[in-house]
């Protein structure tokens, strides 16, 4: 999925960030309120981790604004000390869940997970389709019970497409999603990574569940789609 970071301190930022990618995420950091309040306006984030004390604007303002300008993009926001009046301001702008500093990563990740899984179509903690499965948090994929390895880019193919079951997903959409902001829309990256996780998730089976729809784009689903 696709986050965007916004935390002047470049070391946490790139902790977060390594972080976070490991786990198959695409991530984008910002370092100061108003660079981050441009691209959480002009992107289509899953997630916003915003934190509160930032350079030229700070996070209780982005985050207000952001919500002002229509932006329902769950916002993850990290305070500086575990103060009550600093929560309250911050789910008031419109933040849906606070981290007091400093956190230990795992914590950051269930509160990731949970706030991902709420937005989700798909709300179930193990994600699945037919006998596909996917945990986020072993990170386990499994169809018919066999394990199926999947590199850190297609199980992040992968996740996007359980979360949006039974939707075509076209090549802007699944590149602004699960690629960062570096990623050029007019490469057939997307083509080659869908066709690599399909070999794996449906080679074999009698059921295909990654459709292409030509001129649409992919479809994940274990009802035979319209031709
Ligand atoms: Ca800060």
């Amino acid at each position: 999925m696709k986050i965007l970071v916004v935390e002047d301190e470049e070391r946490v930022a790139h902790f977060i960030q390594k972080g976070l990618k490991e786990e198959g995420h695409a991530v984008d950091v910002s370092y100061d309120g108003e660079d981050g309040e441009f691209l959480g306006s002009v992107n289509d984030y899953d997630l916003i981790i915003l934190d509160l004390m930032l350079p030229k604007k700070n996070g209780i303002v982005v985050c207000r604004e952001l919500r002002a300008g229509g932006v329902s993009t769950p916002v993850l926001m990290l305070t500086a000390r575990d103060s009550v009046e600093d929560k309250v301001r911050g789910l008031d702008a419109g933040a849906d869940d606070y981290l007091p500093k400093p956190f230990a990563f795992e914590e950051l990740l269930a509160r990731v997970r949970a706030l991902l899984r709420r937005q989700s179509d798909n709300k179930s903690p193990v994600l699945s389709m037919a006998d596909l499965s996917l945990d986020p948090i072993s990170r386990r994929v499994t169809r018919n019970d066999n394990p199926i390895r999947l590199t850190t880019k297609e199980y992040a193919l992968l996740e996007y497409l359980l979360r949006n079951p039974n939707k075509v997903l076209s090549r802007t959409l699944i590149g602004e999603h699960v690629w960062d902001m570096n990623f050029d829309p007019e490469s057939n990256v997307i083509d080659v990574y869908v066709s690599h996780l399909r070999s794996k998730i449906d080679k074999g089976h009698e059921i295909s569940l990654l459709h292409t729809l030509r001129g649409q784009g992919y479809l994940l689903s274990d009802n035979s789609p319209p031709t």
